[in-house]
Protein backbone atom coordinates (compact mmCIF):
# COMPACT_ATOMS: atom_id res chain seq x y z
CA UNK A 1 0.00 0.00 0.00
CA UNK A 2 1.68 3.55 -1.19
CA UNK A 3 0.96 5.35 1.94
CA UNK A 4 1.71 9.27 2.58
CA UNK A 5 2.15 11.54 5.05
CA UNK A 6 0.33 15.27 4.65
CA UNK A 7 1.94 17.55 7.25
CA UNK A 8 -0.15 20.62 7.29
CA UNK A 9 0.96 24.06 9.39
CA UNK A 10 -0.54 27.56 8.74
CA UNK A 11 2.75 28.21 6.60
CA UNK A 12 5.01 26.54 4.54
CA UNK A 13 8.67 26.57 6.04
CA UNK A 14 10.14 28.81 3.71
CA UNK A 15 10.57 32.61 2.18
CA UNK A 16 10.73 32.72 -1.07
CA UNK A 17 13.51 36.06 -2.01
CA UNK A 18 13.89 37.52 -5.39
CA UNK A 19 17.53 37.82 -6.51
CA UNK A 20 19.62 38.88 -9.23
CA UNK A 21 19.42 35.06 -9.89
CA UNK A 22 15.63 35.20 -9.81
CA UNK A 23 13.65 33.64 -7.08
CA UNK A 24 14.88 31.57 -4.68
CA UNK A 25 13.49 29.89 -1.79
CA UNK A 26 15.15 29.63 1.98
CA UNK A 27 14.74 27.50 5.11
CA UNK A 28 13.11 29.47 7.19
CA UNK A 29 13.29 29.02 11.07
CA UNK A 30 11.10 28.48 13.97
CA UNK A 31 10.00 25.96 17.09
CA UNK A 32 7.66 24.21 14.89
CA UNK A 33 9.95 24.13 11.74
CA UNK A 34 13.04 23.10 13.20
CA UNK A 35 10.94 20.65 15.41
CA UNK A 36 9.41 18.44 12.20
CA UNK A 37 12.26 19.25 10.18
CA UNK A 38 14.62 17.43 12.89
CA UNK A 39 12.15 14.55 12.81
CA UNK A 40 11.65 14.29 8.45
CA UNK A 41 15.75 14.24 8.96
CA UNK A 42 16.19 11.26 10.90
CA UNK A 43 14.00 9.37 8.46
CA UNK A 44 11.57 9.07 11.26
CA UNK A 45 8.65 9.15 8.52
CA UNK A 46 10.80 6.91 6.21
CA UNK A 47 7.61 4.34 6.17
CA UNK A 48 5.63 6.95 4.72
CA UNK A 49 5.99 6.56 0.48
CA UNK A 50 5.90 10.25 0.64
CA UNK A 51 5.49 12.92 3.06
CA UNK A 52 4.03 16.65 1.71
CA UNK A 53 3.82 19.47 3.98
CA UNK A 54 0.62 21.90 2.78
CA UNK A 55 0.84 25.53 3.80
CA UNK A 56 0.38 29.35 2.96
CA UNK A 57 3.37 30.69 1.05
CA UNK A 58 4.53 34.33 1.36
CA UNK A 59 4.53 34.84 -2.71
CA UNK A 60 1.77 34.51 -5.47
CA UNK A 61 1.27 31.30 -6.95
CA UNK A 62 3.30 33.04 -10.27
CA UNK A 63 6.43 33.79 -8.29
CA UNK A 64 6.06 30.39 -6.75
CA UNK A 65 5.99 28.79 -10.27
CA UNK A 66 9.22 31.03 -11.26
CA UNK A 67 11.24 29.45 -7.92
CA UNK A 68 14.06 28.01 -9.24
CA UNK A 69 15.60 25.49 -6.42
CA UNK A 70 12.11 24.45 -5.16
CA UNK A 71 12.88 21.09 -3.79
CA UNK A 72 16.58 20.91 -3.82
CA UNK A 73 17.61 18.11 -0.91
CA UNK A 74 14.34 18.38 1.03
CA UNK A 75 12.88 15.64 2.93
CA UNK A 76 9.58 16.26 1.87
CA UNK A 77 7.56 17.86 -1.06
CA UNK A 78 5.93 21.75 -0.52
CA UNK A 79 2.38 22.01 -1.73
CA UNK A 80 1.62 26.04 -1.31
CA UNK A 81 -1.67 26.70 -0.33
CA UNK A 82 -2.66 29.65 -2.11
CA UNK A 83 -5.38 32.83 -1.08
CA UNK A 84 -6.43 36.33 -1.16
CA UNK A 85 -4.18 38.74 1.09
CA UNK A 86 -7.64 39.97 2.18
CA UNK A 87 -8.54 36.48 3.52
CA UNK A 88 -5.18 35.87 4.75
CA UNK A 89 -5.22 39.27 7.18
CA UNK A 90 -8.05 38.42 8.28
CA UNK A 91 -7.48 34.89 9.21
CA UNK A 92 -3.78 34.95 10.45
CA UNK A 93 -3.57 38.58 12.20
CA UNK A 94 -6.84 38.71 12.76
CA UNK A 95 -9.22 35.32 13.93
CA UNK A 96 -5.60 33.26 15.14
CA UNK A 97 -3.54 36.17 16.20
CA UNK A 98 -5.73 38.65 17.73
CA UNK A 99 -8.28 36.78 19.21
CA UNK A 100 -6.91 32.86 19.81
CA UNK A 101 -3.30 34.15 20.52
CA UNK A 102 -4.44 36.39 23.70
CA UNK A 103 -7.07 34.00 24.89
CA UNK A 104 -5.43 30.84 24.98
CA UNK A 105 -2.29 32.44 26.68
CA UNK A 106 -4.41 34.41 29.07
CA UNK A 107 -4.66 37.57 27.96
CA UNK A 108 -8.32 38.09 27.56
CA UNK A 109 -8.45 41.88 27.46
CA UNK A 110 -6.04 41.92 24.32
CA UNK A 111 -8.81 39.54 22.50
CA UNK A 112 -10.54 41.21 19.31
CA UNK A 113 -14.28 39.32 18.56
CA UNK A 114 -15.06 40.18 15.61
CA UNK A 115 -16.92 38.00 13.21
CA UNK A 116 -15.51 39.16 10.24
CA UNK A 117 -12.11 37.36 11.57
CA UNK A 118 -14.09 33.97 12.43
CA UNK A 119 -15.32 34.00 8.97
CA UNK A 120 -11.83 34.28 7.49
CA UNK A 121 -10.63 31.95 10.00
CA UNK A 122 -13.17 29.51 8.47
CA UNK A 123 -12.78 30.38 4.55
CA UNK A 124 -9.23 30.14 5.22
CA UNK A 125 -9.42 26.52 6.46
CA UNK A 126 -11.52 25.33 3.90
CA UNK A 127 -9.41 26.55 1.51
CA UNK A 128 -6.57 24.32 2.90
CA UNK A 129 -9.24 21.30 2.98
CA UNK A 130 -10.64 21.62 -0.45
CA UNK A 131 -7.00 21.65 -1.97
CA UNK A 132 -5.94 18.90 0.24
CA UNK A 133 -9.14 16.68 -0.60
CA UNK A 134 -7.97 16.61 -4.12
CA UNK A 135 -4.25 14.99 -3.26
CA UNK A 136 -5.67 12.81 0.34
CA UNK A 137 -6.33 8.68 -0.24
CA UNK A 138 -7.63 6.87 2.11
CA UNK A 139 -4.70 5.33 3.66
CA UNK A 140 -2.81 8.48 4.13
CA UNK A 141 -1.87 10.26 7.45
CA UNK A 142 -2.49 13.67 7.80
CA UNK A 143 -0.63 15.65 10.89
CA UNK A 144 -2.09 19.00 11.45
CA UNK A 145 -0.18 21.52 13.28
CA UNK A 146 -1.49 24.56 15.49
CA UNK A 147 -4.37 27.02 16.00
CA UNK A 148 -4.56 28.52 12.40
CA UNK A 149 -5.89 25.33 11.43
CA UNK A 150 -8.35 24.19 14.87
CA UNK A 151 -11.36 23.62 12.45
CA UNK A 152 -9.11 21.82 9.73
CA UNK A 153 -9.50 18.17 10.82
CA UNK A 154 -13.22 18.33 11.01
CA UNK A 155 -13.34 19.40 7.48
CA UNK A 156 -11.34 16.34 6.31
CA UNK A 157 -13.19 14.18 8.71
CA UNK A 158 -16.62 14.73 6.42
CA UNK A 159 -14.50 14.37 3.37
CA UNK A 160 -12.69 11.33 4.01
CA UNK A 161 -14.71 9.34 7.26
CA UNK A 162 -11.69 6.75 7.72
CA UNK A 163 -8.62 8.68 7.15
CA UNK A 164 -5.81 9.05 10.30
CA UNK A 165 -5.77 12.30 11.00
CA UNK A 166 -3.48 13.74 14.08
CA UNK A 167 -3.46 17.26 15.46
CA UNK A 168 -1.10 18.98 17.68
CA UNK A 169 -1.28 22.35 19.21
CA UNK A 170 1.78 24.40 19.73
CA UNK A 171 0.39 26.88 22.23
CA UNK A 172 -1.64 26.15 25.82
CA UNK A 173 -5.26 25.29 25.47
CA UNK A 174 -6.95 27.53 28.00
CA UNK A 175 -9.16 26.32 31.09
CA UNK A 176 -12.73 26.91 30.10
CA UNK A 177 -13.22 29.67 32.44
CA UNK A 178 -11.52 31.17 29.47
CA UNK A 179 -12.56 29.42 26.64
CA UNK A 180 -16.19 29.80 27.16
CA UNK A 181 -15.72 34.06 26.42
CA UNK A 182 -15.37 32.92 22.72
CA UNK A 183 -19.06 33.27 21.22
CA UNK A 184 -20.76 29.99 21.48
CA UNK A 185 -21.23 28.96 17.98
CA UNK A 186 -17.21 29.51 17.45
CA UNK A 187 -16.25 27.13 20.91
CA UNK A 188 -18.54 24.55 18.65
CA UNK A 189 -16.77 25.10 15.76
CA UNK A 190 -13.83 25.58 17.23
CA UNK A 191 -13.55 22.55 19.28
CA UNK A 192 -15.88 20.17 16.71
CA UNK A 193 -12.94 20.87 14.14
CA UNK A 194 -10.30 19.47 16.79
CA UNK A 195 -12.28 16.26 17.22
CA UNK A 196 -12.13 15.99 14.07
CA UNK A 197 -8.56 14.26 14.52
CA UNK A 198 -8.07 10.76 16.13
CA UNK A 199 -5.07 11.70 18.26
CA UNK A 200 -5.24 15.55 19.97
CA UNK A 201 -1.86 16.36 21.25
CA UNK A 202 -1.00 18.94 23.84
CA UNK A 203 2.41 20.30 25.33
CA UNK A 204 0.96 19.23 28.79
CA UNK A 205 -1.23 17.16 30.93
CA UNK A 206 -3.23 20.72 32.05
CA UNK A 207 -3.23 21.87 28.44
CA UNK A 208 -5.53 18.35 27.33
CA UNK A 209 -7.35 18.65 30.66
CA UNK A 210 -8.76 21.87 29.83
CA UNK A 211 -9.70 20.73 26.39
CA UNK A 212 -11.34 17.64 27.50
CA UNK A 213 -13.05 19.20 30.31
CA UNK A 214 -14.07 22.06 27.37
CA UNK A 215 -15.45 19.04 24.92
CA UNK A 216 -17.59 17.79 28.23
CA UNK A 217 -18.94 21.31 29.03
CA UNK A 218 -19.73 22.59 26.09
CA UNK A 219 -20.86 19.75 23.96
CA UNK A 220 -21.85 17.09 26.86
CA UNK A 221 -20.04 14.20 26.42
CA UNK A 222 -18.32 12.11 28.80
CA UNK A 223 -14.72 11.30 28.93
CA UNK A 224 -13.01 8.64 30.01
CA UNK A 225 -9.81 9.44 31.30
CA UNK A 226 -7.78 10.73 28.44
CA UNK A 227 -10.32 9.34 25.85
CA UNK A 228 -13.88 10.07 24.78
CA UNK A 229 -15.95 9.03 22.07
CA UNK A 230 -17.18 11.35 19.31
CA UNK A 231 -19.18 10.80 16.21
CA UNK A 232 -18.74 6.49 16.54
CA UNK A 233 -14.81 6.88 17.13
CA UNK A 234 -12.36 6.58 20.12
CA UNK A 235 -10.19 9.93 20.12
CA UNK A 236 -7.62 10.52 22.24
CA UNK A 237 -6.03 13.91 24.01
CA UNK A 238 -2.56 13.53 25.49
CA UNK A 239 0.42 15.26 26.05
CA UNK A 240 3.28 15.12 24.14
CA UNK A 241 5.86 17.68 25.53
CA UNK A 242 7.85 18.98 22.27
CA UNK A 243 11.69 18.90 22.02
CA UNK A 244 14.41 20.28 20.41
CA UNK A 245 17.27 18.37 18.40
CA UNK A 246 19.58 16.94 21.52
CA UNK A 247 22.42 16.04 20.08
CA UNK A 248 22.67 18.92 17.01
CA UNK A 249 22.55 21.50 20.26
CA UNK A 250 25.47 19.25 22.07
CA UNK A 251 27.54 18.92 19.10
CA UNK A 252 27.31 22.51 18.25
CA UNK A 253 29.26 23.48 21.64
CA UNK A 254 32.64 22.14 20.12
CA UNK A 255 31.19 23.69 16.76
CA UNK A 256 31.36 26.79 17.34
CA UNK A 257 34.08 26.48 20.08
CA UNK A 258 36.99 29.09 18.85
CA UNK A 259 35.00 30.49 16.69
CA UNK A 260 35.21 34.33 15.52
CA UNK A 261 31.91 34.95 16.57
CA UNK A 262 31.64 33.05 20.37
CA UNK A 263 35.42 34.58 20.54
CA UNK A 264 33.66 38.04 19.88
CA UNK A 265 31.21 37.66 22.24
CA UNK A 266 33.92 36.25 24.85
CA UNK A 267 35.46 39.32 23.94
CA UNK A 268 32.54 41.62 24.76
CA UNK A 269 32.04 40.14 28.08
CA UNK A 270 35.58 40.47 29.30
CA UNK A 271 35.69 39.98 33.00
CA UNK A 272 31.94 40.30 33.82
CA UNK A 273 29.65 38.09 34.45
CA UNK A 274 26.56 38.01 31.56
CA UNK A 275 23.06 37.13 31.45
CA UNK A 276 21.38 36.40 28.37
CA UNK A 277 17.71 35.67 26.62
CA UNK A 278 16.08 35.74 22.77
CA UNK A 279 12.97 35.45 22.56
CA UNK A 280 10.53 36.73 19.89
CA UNK A 281 8.70 40.52 20.11
CA UNK A 282 5.72 39.12 22.30
CA UNK A 283 2.98 40.21 25.19
CA UNK A 284 3.56 36.82 26.21
CA UNK A 285 7.59 36.63 26.85
CA UNK A 286 7.45 38.67 29.82
CA UNK A 287 10.09 41.19 28.69
CA UNK A 288 9.10 44.47 30.42
CA UNK A 289 8.88 42.36 33.82
CA UNK A 290 12.15 40.28 33.03
CA UNK A 291 13.60 44.07 32.42
CA UNK A 292 12.18 45.65 35.94
CA UNK A 293 13.88 42.16 37.80
CA UNK A 294 16.97 42.89 36.56
CA UNK A 295 16.69 47.07 37.39
CA UNK A 296 15.68 45.58 40.66
CA UNK A 297 18.83 43.45 40.69
CA UNK A 298 21.07 46.28 40.09
CA UNK A 299 19.62 48.49 42.54
CA UNK A 300 19.34 46.51 45.83
CA UNK A 301 22.70 45.24 44.87
CA UNK A 302 25.08 47.88 43.68
CA UNK A 303 28.19 45.94 43.87
CA UNK A 304 27.29 44.16 40.42
CA UNK A 305 27.26 47.61 38.64
CA UNK A 306 29.97 47.59 35.97
CA UNK A 307 29.83 43.65 36.92
CA UNK A 308 27.11 41.94 34.90
CA UNK A 309 25.65 42.50 31.14
CA UNK A 310 22.31 41.48 29.79
CA UNK A 311 22.84 40.37 26.16
CA UNK A 312 18.81 40.78 25.19
CA UNK A 313 17.75 39.65 22.01
CA UNK A 314 14.72 40.63 20.55
CA UNK A 315 13.55 38.35 17.39
CA UNK A 316 11.06 40.62 15.15
CA UNK A 317 7.49 39.24 14.85
CA UNK A 318 4.01 39.87 13.74
CA UNK A 319 4.96 43.67 13.46
CA UNK A 320 1.94 44.15 11.21
CA UNK A 321 -0.26 44.02 14.31
CA UNK A 322 -0.88 47.19 16.82
CA UNK A 323 -0.46 45.15 19.81
CA UNK A 324 3.27 43.90 18.84
CA UNK A 325 4.41 48.17 17.78
CA UNK A 326 3.06 49.09 20.84
CA UNK A 327 5.08 46.49 22.96
CA UNK A 328 8.43 47.41 20.40
CA UNK A 329 7.91 51.37 21.29
CA UNK A 330 7.40 50.72 24.96
CA UNK A 331 10.24 47.98 25.05
CA UNK A 332 12.57 50.80 23.47
CA UNK A 333 11.99 53.42 25.64
CA UNK A 334 12.61 51.12 28.75
CA UNK A 335 15.71 49.84 27.75
CA UNK A 336 16.73 53.21 26.49
CA UNK A 337 16.39 55.11 29.43
CA UNK A 338 17.77 51.96 32.29
CA UNK A 339 20.52 52.15 30.02
CA UNK A 340 21.23 55.96 29.96
CA UNK A 341 20.12 56.43 34.09
CA UNK A 342 22.06 53.42 35.33
CA UNK A 343 24.88 52.98 32.74
CA UNK A 344 27.93 55.53 32.56
CA UNK A 345 30.67 56.21 30.07
CA UNK A 346 32.33 52.57 30.51
CA UNK A 347 29.57 50.33 30.26
CA UNK A 348 25.60 49.71 29.88
CA UNK A 349 23.80 47.46 32.10
CA UNK A 350 21.94 46.15 28.47
CA UNK A 351 23.01 45.13 25.31
CA UNK A 352 19.71 45.18 23.24
CA UNK A 353 19.95 43.27 19.67
CA UNK A 354 16.69 43.84 17.34
CA UNK A 355 17.04 41.26 14.92
CA UNK A 356 17.57 37.18 13.79
CA UNK A 357 20.31 35.22 15.29
CA UNK A 358 22.00 33.02 13.13
CA UNK A 359 22.30 29.38 14.80
CA UNK A 360 25.78 29.87 14.97
CA UNK A 361 25.56 33.03 17.22
CA UNK A 362 22.52 31.37 18.98
CA UNK A 363 25.08 28.60 20.12
CA UNK A 364 27.62 30.42 21.11
CA UNK A 365 25.28 33.09 23.09
CA UNK A 366 24.06 30.09 25.12
CA UNK A 367 27.63 28.56 25.91
CA UNK A 368 28.88 32.04 26.55
CA UNK A 369 26.56 33.92 28.95
CA UNK A 370 26.70 32.75 32.95
CA UNK A 371 22.77 32.52 33.10
CA UNK A 372 19.65 32.66 30.66
CA UNK A 373 16.96 34.67 31.82
CA UNK A 374 13.58 33.24 30.38
CA UNK A 375 10.53 35.02 32.34
CA UNK A 376 7.48 34.12 30.20
CA UNK A 377 3.74 34.94 31.21
CA UNK A 378 2.75 32.23 29.58
CA UNK A 379 4.66 29.96 27.28
CA UNK A 380 3.01 26.39 25.63
CA UNK A 381 6.48 25.21 25.81
CA UNK A 382 9.02 27.36 25.12
CA UNK A 383 12.43 25.85 23.08
CA UNK A 384 14.61 28.22 23.94
CA UNK A 385 15.41 27.11 27.66
CA UNK A 386 15.83 23.52 26.46
CA UNK A 387 18.03 24.52 23.80
CA UNK A 388 20.20 26.23 26.61
CA UNK A 389 20.15 23.14 28.46
CA UNK A 390 21.14 20.70 25.53
CA UNK A 391 24.03 23.30 24.40
CA UNK A 392 25.47 23.23 27.40
CA UNK A 393 28.04 20.47 27.32
CA UNK A 394 30.49 22.51 29.72
CA UNK A 395 27.36 21.26 32.59
CA UNK A 396 28.08 25.08 33.66
CA UNK A 397 25.30 28.04 33.54
CA UNK A 398 22.55 28.71 35.50
CA UNK A 399 18.84 28.82 33.91
CA UNK A 400 15.99 31.15 35.45
CA UNK A 401 12.92 29.47 33.82
CA UNK A 402 9.08 30.82 34.45
CA UNK A 403 6.91 28.48 36.03
CA UNK A 404 4.25 28.98 33.25
CA UNK A 405 6.36 27.86 30.54
CA UNK A 406 5.10 24.40 29.78
CA UNK A 407 9.02 23.53 30.19
CA UNK A 408 8.95 23.88 33.60
CA UNK A 409 6.83 20.53 33.94
CA UNK A 410 10.57 18.96 32.76
CA UNK A 411 13.33 21.68 33.81
CA UNK A 412 12.21 21.30 37.60
CA UNK A 413 16.03 21.84 38.44
CA UNK A 414 15.81 25.81 37.05
CA UNK A 415 15.44 28.27 39.18
CA UNK A 416 11.68 28.82 38.43
CA UNK A 417 9.91 31.82 39.52
CA UNK A 418 6.29 33.69 38.97
CA UNK A 419 7.13 35.97 36.17
CA UNK A 420 5.24 38.82 37.76
CA UNK A 421 6.85 38.97 40.90
CA UNK A 422 10.21 41.15 40.07
CA UNK A 423 11.05 41.20 43.30
CA UNK A 424 11.63 37.11 43.01
CA UNK A 425 13.23 37.61 39.95
CA UNK A 426 15.76 40.34 40.95
CA UNK A 427 16.41 38.09 43.86
CA UNK A 428 17.11 34.67 42.12
CA UNK A 429 19.14 36.47 39.37
CA UNK A 430 21.64 37.23 42.43
CA UNK A 431 21.00 33.55 43.34
CA UNK A 432 22.17 32.20 39.97
CA UNK A 433 25.12 34.99 39.32
CA UNK A 434 26.32 33.55 42.58
CA UNK A 435 26.09 29.99 42.53
CA UNK A 436 29.23 27.69 42.74
CA UNK A 437 29.75 25.69 40.19
CA UNK A 438 29.39 22.38 41.67
CA UNK A 439 25.25 23.33 42.12
CA UNK A 440 25.22 24.29 38.20
CA UNK A 441 26.62 21.30 37.31
CA UNK A 442 24.06 19.34 39.61
CA UNK A 443 21.14 20.65 37.85
CA UNK A 444 22.67 20.85 34.60
CA UNK A 445 23.29 17.16 34.77
CA UNK A 446 19.64 16.41 35.63
CA UNK A 447 17.80 18.79 33.13
CA UNK A 448 20.30 17.50 30.24
CA UNK A 449 19.25 13.84 30.81
CA UNK A 450 15.56 14.47 30.56
CA UNK A 451 15.73 16.96 27.59
CA UNK A 452 17.87 14.06 25.86
CA UNK A 453 15.76 11.44 26.77
CA UNK A 454 12.81 13.00 25.31
CA UNK A 455 14.06 14.87 22.76
CA UNK A 456 12.61 16.01 19.26
CA UNK A 457 12.40 12.80 17.27
CA UNK A 458 10.98 10.60 20.70
CA UNK A 459 8.14 13.57 20.14
CA UNK A 460 7.04 12.81 17.18
CA UNK A 461 7.59 9.34 17.43
CA UNK A 462 5.68 9.47 20.78
CA UNK A 463 3.20 10.94 18.96
CA UNK A 464 2.75 8.56 15.67
CA UNK A 465 2.83 5.68 17.93
CA UNK A 466 0.08 6.77 19.65
CA UNK A 467 -2.16 7.80 17.02
CA UNK A 468 -1.44 3.98 15.24
CA UNK A 469 -2.78 2.89 18.65
CA UNK A 470 -5.81 5.01 18.37
CA UNK A 471 -6.64 4.21 15.34
CA UNK A 472 -6.23 0.07 16.22
CA UNK A 473 -8.87 0.73 18.89
CA UNK A 474 -11.02 2.26 16.56
CA UNK A 475 -10.97 -0.76 14.42
CA UNK A 476 -11.60 -3.14 17.47
CA UNK A 477 -14.84 -1.64 17.76
CA UNK A 478 -15.92 -1.08 14.09
N1 LIG B 1 15.06 31.20 16.99
C1 LIG B 1 15.00 31.53 15.67
N2 LIG B 1 15.62 32.67 15.25
C2 LIG B 1 16.29 33.50 16.08
C3 LIG B 1 16.33 33.15 17.43
C4 LIG B 1 15.70 32.00 17.86
O1 LIG B 1 14.39 30.81 14.89
O2 LIG B 1 16.83 34.52 15.64
C5 LIG B 1 14.40 29.93 17.38
C6 LIG B 1 14.89 29.33 18.67
O3 LIG B 1 16.09 28.65 18.44
C7 LIG B 1 13.72 28.44 19.05
C8 LIG B 1 12.51 29.17 18.46
O4 LIG B 1 13.03 30.18 17.60
O5 LIG B 1 13.82 27.16 18.42
C9 LIG B 1 11.65 29.82 19.53
O6 LIG B 1 10.85 28.84 20.11
P1 LIG B 1 10.14 29.05 21.52
O7 LIG B 1 9.34 27.83 21.80
O8 LIG B 1 11.13 29.40 22.58
O9 LIG B 1 9.21 30.32 21.34
P2 LIG B 1 8.13 30.71 20.20
O10 LIG B 1 8.82 31.75 19.37
O11 LIG B 1 7.81 29.45 19.44
O12 LIG B 1 6.97 31.31 20.95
Amino acid sequence: MQKKLFIISNRLPLTVEQTENGTTIRQSSGGLISAITAYLGSGGADTFNETIWAGVTDCSEKVWNSANNLQEKMDYTYMPVFMNSKTYQSYYNGFSNSLLWPLFHYFPSFAEYNSNYFDAYINANKIFAELLAKHIKKDDVVWVHDYHLLPLAGMLRKKFPTITIGFFLHIPFPSYELFRVIPKQWQREILSGMLGADLIGFHTLDYASHFLSSVEKVYKVERDGQYLSWENRQIKADAFPISVDYQQFNDAYDEVDNSQVKNDYLELKGDKQMIFSVDRLDYTKGLQSRLKGFKKFLVQNPEYIGKVVFVLVIVPSRDSIKKYVERKRMLDEYIGSMNSTMGNINWQPIIYHYNHLSFEELVALYTVCDLALITPLRDGMNLVSKEFVASRKDKKGVLILSEMAGAARELTEALLINPNDTTEIADMIKTGLEMGVEEQEERMIAMQKRVSRYDVNSWAADFFGQLKHVKGLQLQFE
